[in-house]
Protein backbone atom coordinates (compact mmCIF):
# COMPACT_ATOMS: atom_id res chain seq x y z
CA UNK A 1 0.00 0.00 0.00
CA UNK A 2 2.80 2.36 0.70
CA UNK A 3 4.45 1.39 -2.04
CA UNK A 4 0.96 3.00 -4.22
CA UNK A 5 1.32 6.18 -2.12
CA UNK A 6 4.97 6.58 -2.68
CA UNK A 7 4.07 5.97 -6.27
CA UNK A 8 1.62 8.69 -6.55
CA UNK A 9 3.77 11.17 -4.53
CA UNK A 10 6.94 10.68 -6.92
CA UNK A 11 4.30 11.34 -10.33
CA UNK A 12 3.00 14.42 -9.05
CA UNK A 13 7.03 15.16 -8.74
CA UNK A 14 7.41 14.02 -12.14
CA UNK A 15 4.87 15.74 -13.53
CA UNK A 16 4.99 19.42 -11.25
CA UNK A 17 6.04 21.41 -14.71
CA UNK A 18 2.61 20.29 -16.15
CA UNK A 19 0.56 20.63 -13.51
CA UNK A 20 1.98 24.23 -12.30
CA UNK A 21 1.65 24.99 -16.62
CA UNK A 22 -2.20 23.75 -16.43
CA UNK A 23 -3.10 25.93 -13.30
CA UNK A 24 -1.32 29.22 -15.13
CA UNK A 25 -3.48 28.27 -18.08
CA UNK A 26 -6.56 27.36 -16.41
CA UNK A 27 -5.84 31.13 -14.57
CA UNK A 28 -5.55 33.11 -18.06
CA UNK A 29 -8.74 31.66 -18.78
CA UNK A 30 -11.25 34.41 -17.86
CA UNK A 31 -14.18 33.40 -16.04
CA UNK A 32 -15.30 36.19 -13.81
CA UNK A 33 -18.40 35.59 -12.70
CA UNK A 34 -20.59 37.69 -13.42
CA UNK A 35 -21.21 37.03 -16.45
CA UNK A 36 -20.38 33.49 -15.08
CA UNK A 37 -19.31 32.44 -18.80
CA UNK A 38 -16.97 29.54 -18.21
CA UNK A 39 -17.00 27.70 -22.00
CA UNK A 40 -13.09 28.76 -22.62
CA UNK A 41 -11.71 27.11 -19.18
CA UNK A 42 -14.00 24.01 -19.88
CA UNK A 43 -12.61 23.71 -23.13
CA UNK A 44 -8.80 23.30 -21.33
CA UNK A 45 -10.19 20.67 -19.32
CA UNK A 46 -11.70 18.78 -21.48
CA UNK A 47 -8.74 19.10 -23.80
CA UNK A 48 -6.93 17.43 -20.36
CA UNK A 49 -8.90 15.13 -19.88
CA UNK A 50 -9.07 13.70 -23.26
CA UNK A 51 -5.50 14.04 -23.76
CA UNK A 52 -5.39 11.63 -20.58
CA UNK A 53 -8.06 9.63 -21.95
CA UNK A 54 -10.48 9.45 -18.94
CA UNK A 55 -13.94 9.52 -19.08
CA UNK A 56 -16.27 12.43 -18.73
CA UNK A 57 -19.17 14.24 -19.92
CA UNK A 58 -20.05 18.40 -19.77
CA UNK A 59 -23.64 18.99 -18.63
CA UNK A 60 -24.93 21.98 -19.84
CA UNK A 61 -28.30 23.50 -18.83
CA UNK A 62 -26.42 26.79 -18.99
CA UNK A 63 -24.93 26.64 -22.64
CA UNK A 64 -22.44 29.37 -21.49
CA UNK A 65 -22.22 28.04 -18.01
CA UNK A 66 -21.16 24.18 -18.95
CA UNK A 67 -20.44 21.83 -15.85
CA UNK A 68 -18.00 18.91 -16.32
CA UNK A 69 -18.89 15.59 -15.14
CA UNK A 70 -16.06 12.53 -15.18
CA UNK A 71 -16.69 9.44 -13.46
CA UNK A 72 -15.17 5.79 -12.97
CA UNK A 73 -15.26 2.52 -10.84
CA UNK A 74 -12.57 0.90 -8.90
CA UNK A 75 -11.23 -2.58 -9.41
CA UNK A 76 -13.68 -3.50 -6.50
CA UNK A 77 -16.99 -2.84 -5.01
CA UNK A 78 -16.40 0.39 -2.13
CA UNK A 79 -17.68 3.51 -1.31
CA UNK A 80 -18.38 6.38 -3.78
CA UNK A 81 -16.25 9.92 -3.45
CA UNK A 82 -16.73 13.02 -5.18
CA UNK A 83 -14.22 15.52 -6.06
CA UNK A 84 -15.80 19.23 -6.39
CA UNK A 85 -14.72 22.45 -7.88
CA UNK A 86 -15.58 26.02 -9.40
CA UNK A 87 -14.82 27.38 -12.39
CA UNK A 88 -15.78 30.53 -12.63
CA UNK A 89 -14.32 33.47 -10.19
CA UNK A 90 -14.97 36.76 -8.83
CA UNK A 91 -14.51 39.57 -11.53
CA UNK A 92 -11.92 41.70 -11.28
CA UNK A 93 -12.73 45.50 -10.35
CA UNK A 94 -11.62 48.73 -11.73
CA UNK A 95 -9.97 46.85 -14.87
CA UNK A 96 -7.65 45.78 -12.36
CA UNK A 97 -6.17 48.76 -10.59
CA UNK A 98 -4.13 47.87 -7.62
CA UNK A 99 -2.56 44.53 -9.09
CA UNK A 100 0.83 44.47 -9.33
CA UNK A 101 0.39 42.11 -12.09
CA UNK A 102 -2.17 41.23 -14.93
CA UNK A 103 -5.19 39.56 -13.04
CA UNK A 104 -5.66 37.39 -16.47
CA UNK A 105 -2.04 36.93 -16.66
CA UNK A 106 -1.19 33.39 -14.94
CA UNK A 107 2.26 34.96 -13.72
CA UNK A 108 5.04 33.34 -11.70
CA UNK A 109 7.34 35.88 -9.74
CA UNK A 110 9.14 34.61 -6.83
CA UNK A 111 7.33 31.04 -6.37
CA UNK A 112 3.90 32.62 -6.68
CA UNK A 113 1.24 32.16 -9.06
CA UNK A 114 -0.64 35.77 -9.23
CA UNK A 115 -4.04 35.46 -10.85
CA UNK A 116 -7.96 36.25 -10.49
CA UNK A 117 -9.42 33.25 -8.98
CA UNK A 118 -5.79 31.11 -8.10
CA UNK A 119 -6.81 30.83 -4.56
CA UNK A 120 -10.93 30.66 -5.07
CA UNK A 121 -10.79 28.12 -6.56
CA UNK A 122 -8.56 27.30 -9.43
CA UNK A 123 -6.02 25.72 -7.18
CA UNK A 124 -8.39 23.65 -5.83
CA UNK A 125 -10.07 22.74 -8.74
CA UNK A 126 -7.10 21.80 -10.29
CA UNK A 127 -6.05 19.73 -7.39
CA UNK A 128 -9.22 17.92 -8.34
CA UNK A 129 -8.70 17.27 -11.74
CA UNK A 130 -5.56 16.12 -11.32
CA UNK A 131 -6.74 13.61 -8.49
CA UNK A 132 -9.10 12.22 -11.18
CA UNK A 133 -6.47 11.63 -13.73
CA UNK A 134 -3.75 9.72 -11.24
CA UNK A 135 -6.13 7.71 -9.29
CA UNK A 136 -7.23 6.32 -12.84
CA UNK A 137 -4.16 4.91 -13.68
CA UNK A 138 -4.24 3.00 -10.26
CA UNK A 139 -8.10 2.25 -10.79
CA UNK A 140 -7.75 -1.34 -10.45
CA UNK A 141 -6.63 -1.12 -7.19
CA UNK A 142 -9.31 1.23 -5.46
CA UNK A 143 -12.87 0.16 -4.24
CA UNK A 144 -15.40 1.91 -5.00
CA UNK A 145 -15.98 5.06 -7.66
CA UNK A 146 -14.43 7.93 -8.11
CA UNK A 147 -16.45 11.39 -9.61
CA UNK A 148 -15.01 14.64 -10.90
CA UNK A 149 -17.59 17.28 -10.65
CA UNK A 150 -16.11 20.70 -12.05
CA UNK A 151 -18.80 23.19 -11.99
CA UNK A 152 -19.96 26.77 -13.29
CA UNK A 153 -22.30 29.39 -11.51
CA UNK A 154 -20.83 29.25 -8.15
CA UNK A 155 -19.62 32.64 -7.02
CA UNK A 156 -23.22 33.78 -6.92
CA UNK A 157 -25.18 30.55 -5.64
CA UNK A 158 -26.16 30.62 -9.09
CA UNK A 159 -28.95 27.89 -10.32
CA UNK A 160 -27.01 26.15 -13.12
CA UNK A 161 -23.88 24.91 -11.49
CA UNK A 162 -23.93 22.20 -8.67
CA UNK A 163 -26.92 23.23 -7.53
CA UNK A 164 -28.47 21.95 -11.10
CA UNK A 165 -26.18 18.87 -10.77
CA UNK A 166 -27.09 17.61 -7.13
CA UNK A 167 -31.26 18.20 -8.43
CA UNK A 168 -30.91 16.42 -11.93
CA UNK A 169 -28.34 13.96 -11.44
CA UNK A 170 -28.19 12.13 -8.50
CA UNK A 171 -24.97 9.93 -9.44
CA UNK A 172 -23.09 12.88 -8.29
CA UNK A 173 -24.42 12.54 -4.50
CA UNK A 174 -21.66 9.71 -3.94
CA UNK A 175 -21.15 9.33 0.10
CA UNK A 176 -18.19 12.09 0.42
CA UNK A 177 -17.32 15.09 -0.93
CA UNK A 178 -13.72 16.41 -0.73
CA UNK A 179 -13.32 20.21 -2.23
CA UNK A 180 -10.28 22.49 -2.45
CA UNK A 181 -11.79 25.96 -1.51
CA UNK A 182 -9.36 28.28 0.15
CA UNK A 183 -9.57 26.82 4.03
CA UNK A 184 -5.53 27.42 4.63
CA UNK A 185 -3.78 24.76 4.70
CA UNK A 186 -3.46 24.59 8.68
CA UNK A 187 -7.67 24.02 8.98
CA UNK A 188 -10.40 21.50 7.71
CA UNK A 189 -13.78 23.02 7.09
CA UNK A 190 -16.41 20.80 8.07
CA UNK A 191 -19.34 23.46 8.03
CA UNK A 192 -20.46 26.96 7.10
CA UNK A 193 -22.70 29.71 7.71
CA UNK A 194 -25.51 30.30 5.96
CA UNK A 195 -26.47 33.61 4.25
CA UNK A 196 -29.64 35.07 4.45
CA UNK A 197 -29.76 38.81 1.77
CA UNK A 198 -32.74 40.87 2.20
CA UNK A 199 -33.96 44.17 0.21
CA UNK A 200 -35.06 46.94 2.27
CA UNK A 201 -36.91 50.02 0.69
CA UNK A 202 -38.19 52.95 2.36
CA UNK A 203 -40.51 55.25 0.80
CA UNK A 204 -42.06 58.43 2.00
CA UNK A 205 -43.78 61.67 0.16
CA UNK A 206 -39.93 64.17 0.23
CA UNK A 207 -39.85 67.27 -0.35
CA UNK A 208 -37.81 70.68 -0.81
CA UNK A 209 -34.13 70.22 1.33
CA UNK A 210 -35.48 73.38 3.41
CA UNK A 211 -38.75 71.85 4.77
CA UNK A 212 -37.73 69.41 7.10
CA UNK A 213 -41.18 69.32 8.79
CA UNK A 214 -42.78 68.82 5.54
CA UNK A 215 -41.94 64.96 5.46
CA UNK A 216 -39.59 62.35 6.89
CA UNK A 217 -36.60 61.49 5.10
CA UNK A 218 -36.23 58.38 3.65
CA UNK A 219 -32.64 58.27 3.92
CA UNK A 220 -32.44 58.91 7.37
CA UNK A 221 -34.78 55.98 8.31
CA UNK A 222 -33.00 53.82 6.18
CA UNK A 223 -29.55 54.52 8.38
CA UNK A 224 -31.66 54.58 12.14
CA UNK A 225 -32.86 51.16 10.30
CA UNK A 226 -29.61 49.95 9.38
CA UNK A 227 -28.29 50.48 12.62
CA UNK A 228 -31.25 48.72 14.74
CA UNK A 229 -30.21 45.69 12.52
CA UNK A 230 -26.86 45.63 14.41
CA UNK A 231 -28.61 44.27 17.35
CA UNK A 232 -29.14 41.05 15.93
CA UNK A 233 -25.38 40.56 15.49
CA UNK A 234 -26.03 39.52 19.08
CA UNK A 235 -28.09 36.85 19.02
CA UNK A 236 -25.76 33.70 19.25
CA UNK A 237 -26.48 30.03 17.97
CA UNK A 238 -24.87 26.83 20.04
CA UNK A 239 -24.83 23.22 18.66
CA UNK A 240 -24.77 20.08 20.40
CA UNK A 241 -21.61 19.34 22.78
CA UNK A 242 -19.64 17.37 20.37
CA UNK A 243 -20.01 19.56 16.89
CA UNK A 244 -19.99 22.96 19.76
CA UNK A 245 -16.49 21.25 21.01
CA UNK A 246 -14.87 21.11 17.85
CA UNK A 247 -16.57 24.64 16.86
CA UNK A 248 -14.80 26.11 20.11
CA UNK A 249 -11.39 24.10 19.37
CA UNK A 250 -11.06 25.44 16.13
CA UNK A 251 -11.37 29.13 17.23
CA UNK A 252 -8.08 29.93 17.60
CA UNK A 253 -6.80 28.51 14.26
CA UNK A 254 -9.46 30.43 12.47
CA UNK A 255 -7.51 33.58 13.60
CA UNK A 256 -4.84 32.13 12.21
CA UNK A 257 -6.07 31.44 9.26
CA UNK A 258 -8.25 34.47 8.70
CA UNK A 259 -7.45 37.45 10.94
CA UNK A 260 -7.85 37.87 14.55
CA UNK A 261 -11.64 38.30 15.98
CA UNK A 262 -12.80 35.10 12.80
CA UNK A 263 -13.03 33.14 15.68
CA UNK A 264 -15.38 34.90 17.56
CA UNK A 265 -17.53 35.02 14.37
CA UNK A 266 -17.97 31.86 13.93
CA UNK A 267 -21.56 31.10 16.68
CA UNK A 268 -23.06 35.07 15.39
CA UNK A 269 -25.19 36.58 13.50
CA UNK A 270 -22.97 38.98 11.13
CA UNK A 271 -24.26 41.76 9.45
CA UNK A 272 -23.02 43.85 6.25
CA UNK A 273 -24.61 46.42 4.69
CA UNK A 274 -23.53 45.49 0.93
CA UNK A 275 -25.07 48.66 -0.83
CA UNK A 276 -27.39 51.96 -0.51
CA UNK A 277 -29.16 53.92 -3.15
CA UNK A 278 -31.02 56.85 -1.86
CA UNK A 279 -31.91 60.45 -2.61
CA UNK A 280 -31.75 62.47 -6.24
CA UNK A 281 -30.27 65.78 -5.00
CA UNK A 282 -28.27 67.53 -1.70
CA UNK A 283 -31.57 69.64 -1.09
CA UNK A 284 -34.20 67.60 -1.50
CA UNK A 285 -35.36 65.77 1.35
CA UNK A 286 -35.45 61.84 -0.39
CA UNK A 287 -38.81 60.14 -0.95
CA UNK A 288 -36.58 56.83 -1.22
CA UNK A 289 -33.70 54.89 -0.13
CA UNK A 290 -32.84 51.35 -0.52
CA UNK A 291 -30.91 49.24 1.08
CA UNK A 292 -29.13 45.28 0.48
CA UNK A 293 -27.98 43.28 3.80
CA UNK A 294 -25.96 40.32 4.05
CA UNK A 295 -26.59 38.48 7.07
CA UNK A 296 -24.77 35.20 7.74
CA UNK A 297 -26.69 32.62 9.77
CA UNK A 298 -24.56 30.57 12.32
CA UNK A 299 -24.62 26.76 12.25
CA UNK A 300 -27.62 25.82 14.32
CA UNK A 301 -29.61 28.49 13.02
CA UNK A 302 -32.32 28.57 10.35
CA UNK A 303 -34.17 31.70 8.14
CA UNK A 304 -37.42 30.82 10.51
CA UNK A 305 -35.26 31.75 13.12
CA UNK A 306 -33.82 34.82 12.27
CA UNK A 307 -35.91 36.43 9.71
CA UNK A 308 -39.26 37.10 12.13
CA UNK A 309 -36.97 39.05 14.50
CA UNK A 310 -35.72 40.75 11.01
CA UNK A 311 -38.56 41.45 9.99
CA UNK A 312 -40.28 43.01 13.84
CA UNK A 313 -37.73 45.44 13.76
CA UNK A 314 -38.47 46.69 10.27
CA UNK A 315 -41.92 46.99 11.82
CA UNK A 316 -40.55 49.84 13.69
CA UNK A 317 -41.26 51.88 10.46
CA UNK A 318 -44.21 51.91 8.79
CA UNK A 319 -42.25 53.72 5.93
CA UNK A 320 -40.43 50.52 5.34
CA UNK A 321 -40.56 46.95 3.01
CA UNK A 322 -38.02 44.27 3.22
CA UNK A 323 -38.11 41.19 0.62
CA UNK A 324 -35.35 38.77 0.51
CA UNK A 325 -33.44 38.17 -2.41
CA UNK A 326 -31.27 34.59 -1.74
CA UNK A 327 -30.37 32.91 1.60
CA UNK A 328 -29.22 29.54 2.14
CA UNK A 329 -29.14 27.61 5.78
CA UNK A 330 -25.77 27.18 7.06
CA UNK A 331 -24.60 23.40 6.80
CA UNK A 332 -22.12 20.84 8.50
CA UNK A 333 -21.27 17.52 8.93
CA UNK A 334 -19.24 15.28 11.35
CA UNK A 335 -16.03 16.63 12.86
CA UNK A 336 -14.91 13.63 13.75
CA UNK A 337 -15.66 11.57 10.63
CA UNK A 338 -13.28 8.76 8.60
CA UNK A 339 -12.34 11.47 6.14
CA UNK A 340 -11.30 14.10 8.68
CA UNK A 341 -8.92 11.83 9.75
CA UNK A 342 -7.61 11.03 6.64
CA UNK A 343 -6.85 14.55 5.34
CA UNK A 344 -5.30 15.31 9.00
CA UNK A 345 -2.94 12.29 8.79
CA UNK A 346 -2.25 12.71 5.32
CA UNK A 347 -1.28 16.28 6.01
CA UNK A 348 0.80 14.98 8.57
CA UNK A 349 2.60 12.43 6.51
CA UNK A 350 3.93 15.47 4.08
CA UNK A 351 5.79 17.18 6.84
CA UNK A 352 3.19 19.75 8.21
CA UNK A 353 1.14 20.43 11.09
CA UNK A 354 -2.43 17.94 11.52
CA UNK A 355 -5.43 20.95 10.20
CA UNK A 356 -7.64 21.90 12.95
CA UNK A 357 -11.25 21.15 11.78
CA UNK A 358 -13.06 24.23 11.90
CA UNK A 359 -16.26 26.27 10.25
CA UNK A 360 -16.23 28.52 7.29
CA UNK A 361 -17.65 32.28 7.62
CA UNK A 362 -18.41 32.49 3.67
CA UNK A 363 -20.34 29.56 1.65
CA UNK A 364 -19.21 27.21 -0.91
CA UNK A 365 -20.67 24.31 -2.79
CA UNK A 366 -20.08 21.61 -0.39
CA UNK A 367 -22.90 22.97 1.31
CA UNK A 368 -24.93 21.05 -0.91
CA UNK A 369 -23.49 17.89 -0.32
CA UNK A 370 -23.89 18.68 3.33
CA UNK A 371 -27.47 19.56 2.95
CA UNK A 372 -28.46 15.92 1.57
CA UNK A 373 -26.30 14.32 4.04
CA UNK A 374 -22.73 13.54 2.51
CA UNK A 375 -20.35 14.40 4.95
CA UNK A 376 -18.19 17.15 3.01
CA UNK A 377 -14.81 18.29 3.73
CA UNK A 378 -12.77 21.79 2.33
CA UNK A 379 -8.96 21.51 2.17
CA UNK A 380 -7.28 24.42 0.11
CA UNK A 381 -4.92 27.19 0.12
CA UNK A 382 -4.72 30.21 1.91
CA UNK A 383 -8.03 32.19 1.87
CA UNK A 384 -6.32 35.26 2.63
CA UNK A 385 -6.25 37.31 -0.88
CA UNK A 386 -9.29 35.44 -2.47
CA UNK A 387 -11.47 38.30 -4.07
CA UNK A 388 -8.76 40.86 -3.71
CA UNK A 389 -5.99 42.66 -5.81
CA UNK A 390 -2.92 40.44 -6.16
CA UNK A 391 -4.73 37.33 -5.28
CA UNK A 392 -1.75 34.68 -5.36
CA UNK A 393 -0.96 30.92 -4.16
CA UNK A 394 2.59 29.73 -3.92
CA UNK A 395 3.33 27.28 -5.98
CA UNK A 396 4.38 25.15 -3.05
CA UNK A 397 1.05 25.28 -1.62
CA UNK A 398 -0.44 23.87 -4.82
CA UNK A 399 2.06 21.01 -4.81
CA UNK A 400 0.89 20.74 -1.34
CA UNK A 401 -2.68 20.50 -2.00
CA UNK A 402 -2.83 18.31 -4.77
CA UNK A 403 -0.47 15.82 -2.95
CA UNK A 404 -2.99 16.08 0.53
CA UNK A 405 -6.26 15.80 -2.43
CA UNK A 406 -4.35 12.67 -4.06
CA UNK A 407 -3.19 10.90 -0.42
CA UNK A 408 -6.41 11.53 0.68
CA UNK A 409 -8.68 10.31 -2.16
CA UNK A 410 -6.62 7.20 -2.39
CA UNK A 411 -7.08 6.76 1.26
CA UNK A 412 -10.56 6.60 1.35
CA UNK A 413 -11.34 4.67 -2.09
CA UNK A 414 -8.97 2.00 -0.39
CA UNK A 415 -10.35 1.35 2.91
CA UNK A 416 -13.39 -0.69 3.30
ZN1 LIG B 1 -15.03 29.62 -4.08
Amino acid sequence: MSATRDRLLAWIDGERAAMVEFLQAFVRCRTPNPPGDTRAAVALISAFLDRHRLPYRTIAPNPEMPNVVGSFEGGKPGRHLVLNGHIDVFPVANDGDGWSRDPWGGEIVDGVLYGRGVADMKCGTTASIMTYMLLHRIKDELGGKLTLTAVSDEETFGPWGARYLMEHHPEVHGDCCLNGEPSGLETVRFGERGPLWVEFSVRTPGTHGAYTHASKSASKIALALAAELEELTRLESRLGDNIQTAIDDGRAAMDRAMGAGAGDLVSRVTLNIGTIHGGAKVNMVPSHCTFEADFRMPCGMTKADLLPRIEAIAARHPEVTMRVTGYTDPTWCDPHHEMMGIIQKTVQSLDRPAPTPILSLGGTDARLWRAIGVPAYVYGPSPNSMGSVDETVAIEDFLHVVRTHVRAAHAYLTRS
